[in-house]
């Protein structure tokens, strides 16, 4: 980088100007070393397009979908953190000034510091961990300049990222100008910080070139695509990021919540617009995405704000008859459908059962003699999870807690198939032989090999036995949900699984088995011509992904 140009750019101090800015042109000589392309960039992402639907293991799948829905990416992004924080405290006994330094004193620093070399990227990784005032960051640079002549590529990347995090628009505007005027294209890196710190600023258009740069090397990132479309509608255009929105859910990225947010509280009252939001509420009720209170919060104020409507909001949750709290409406059920009961039970057979899934640890000929098996029983009212059943309390014998629950859901007069393992049947102080032999009395029992995993077996008995099977586990199956080809089909799995399965929340050996009650209603957004209705995750709640929000959004319309 030309060394006069970068010290008018990048180097405009917010506070006063400083000493060195006086002499620039005795360094302008040097070569620079970061004018070709920065292709090594290029390769790591470039990698072939696979369909989700290509041949291949359950857990190649399992991946996949879980690439598609953005975790994996997330979980990078965590990672990457963590590093950084690692970093941080791992280097944190180098200081990091508390005010712009003069290259005087940086020299010193630097010369003081272990690994000279390194000292720069060094310093501006702290500063980016701990969001370091920028001035500061600034007179480093100003002293890599000077001393070298140049400021390396990787350099400029991190001041950008600290300028962009630290929402330092005109900064961010400044070393965009200077990096369009040095380089023809820059890295990914470079266009997402870039795209990210423009967006909010009024040359936000600007980024919409920058996301084409990024499109013909990778496909772009729902976070990329986020930040574009929230600039868009950020800075008013929602035509532009409605375009954008439209592409990015045609690649089959989801947006975080504060994009969706960032939609809601942008979007202009029109009609066209209105459609739109609501096609969001339905995506999220289609692929049973729980909206955060902060986006519900917004929704509930856009409804509220549309002309002549007159919608209400009001926070509830559903009572002890599953009816809404606040508006008395009675909740969609949780029954499956015929045509959604085949529909789930042809997929699971087929991409569980008869798939290769690894998860599934059996034989071909135990799969066969549990077919059998089924076959030539009777239609099960109950399936019972003999070895999770068997844990429910740490207190005695694993045989006398099945035992406990296995007589109960007799006593209730079920046709009972209890799933096993053949270590089971070995007298232990663990496993009494009279416990199992009663529990063979009064329920109909298959034991696996040690190593299967039960619950495929489980599945398939289960909806074997049709819709009104239930199911005694604490076992969540994400493995198998996960495994499923579509977000129809899984959504349909979780519905089951909370409409079928029983769970003993807690036991004590010797009383009374209860199980907790099962749910009768779903837990996905509905509406009625003139209701809505959105369960939603409360601030500050920790919920697993397979457990359901407890608050709802009721949304009534006067008529
Ligand atoms: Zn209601």
């Amino acid at each position: 980088i030309d060394i006069f140009l970068f010290c008018n750019t990048v180097l405009k101090f917010r506070s006063k100007p400083t000493e060195f800015r006086s002499k620039p042109t005795e360094f302008r000589s040097k070569p620079t070393e970061f004018r070709s392309k920065p292709t090594e960039f290029r390769s790591e992402e470039h990698r072939p397009f696979r369909s989700v639907f290509a041949a291949g293991t359950a857990r190649r799948t399992a991946e996949m979908l879980k690439k598609r829905e953005g975790r994996a990416e997330e979980k990078e992004e965590e990672e990457e953190m963590d590093r950084c924080s690692v970093r941080y405290k791992a280097s944190s006994q180098q200081e990091i000034p508390d005010r712009p330094l003069s290259p005087e004193e940086w020299r010193k620093l630097r010369d003081d510091s272990s690994r000279p070399d390194r000292f720069p990227g060094r310093m501006l990784n702290l500063m980016l961990a701990a969001g370091t005032d920028v001035d500061v960051a600034k007179s480093l640079l100003a002293f890599i300049a000077l001393d070298s002549g140049t400021v390396p590529y990787v350099l400029l990347l991190k001041y950008l990222s600290l300028c962009v995090s630290g929402g330092h628009h005109s900064e961010v505007l400044d070393t965009y100008d200077l990096m369009k005027s040095c380089f023809k294209t820059l890295d990914i890196g470079a266009y997402s910080l870039l795209l990210k710190g423009i967006s909010r600023t009024e040359r936000w258009r600007e980024m919409l070139p920058m996301l084409e740069e990024i499109k013909k090397i990778v496909t772009p990132t729902r976070r990329n695509y986020g930040d574009a479309i929230s600039g868009a509608f950020l800075n008013g255009d929602s035509e532009t990021g409605w375009t954008l929105y439209n592409e990015m859910m045609e690649l089959g990225l989801e947006p975080n919540q504060e994009v969706w947010q960032c939609m809601f509280n942008s979007a202009t009252s029109l009609q066209k617009d209105k459609e739109k939001l609501l096609d969001i509420l339905i995506y999220m009720r289609e692929n049973q995405v729980y909206p955060q209170e902060m986006l519900v919060k917004s929704i509930k104020t856009w409804f509220q704000s549309l002309p002549g409507e007159g919608w209400t909001g009001r926070f509830s949750s559903v009572d002890s008859r599953d009816r809404c709290g606040s508006c008395q409406a009675e909740m969609e059920s949780i029954e499956l459908t015929e045509e959604e009961y085949s529909q789930l039970k042809q997929r699971v057979m087929a991409n569980v059962i008869e798939g290769r899934d690894v998860f599934f640890k059996t034989t071909p000929q135990e799969l066969q003699s549990f077919k059998n098996f089924v076959k030539k029983s009777p239609a099960f009212d109950v399936i019972v999870d003999g070895l999770n059943v068997a844990n429910i309390s740490v207190h005695g014998p694993k045989s006398q807690n099945l035992l406990a629950v296995v007589s109960e859901l007799c006593d209730q007069g079920l046709t009972i198939l209890v799933l096993g393992r053949k270590h089971m049947m070995q007298h232990s102080k663990m496993w009494n032989r009279y416990d199992i032999l009663k529990i063979k009395q009064i329920a109909h029992c298959f034991f696996t090999d040690n190593i299967s995993k039960d619950d495929p077996f489980l599945l398939y008995a289960a909806l074997h036995s049709g819709n009104n099977c239930k199911f005694v586990s604490r076992d969540l199956m994400r493995d198998h949900k996960a495994c499923l080809p579509d977000s129809a089909t899984r959504r349909l799995f979780f519905k089951w699984q909370r409409g079928h399965q029983l769970v003993v929340p807690w036991y004590v050996p010797g009383k009374k088995v209860r199980f907790q009650r099962e749910l009768r209603y779903d837990t996905v957004v509905q509406s009625t011509p003139t209701s809505w209705h959105l369960p939603y995750d409360e601030d500050g709640e920790d919920r697993s992904s397979y457990e359901i929000p407890q608050k709802w959004l009721c949304l009534t319309k006067q008529h």
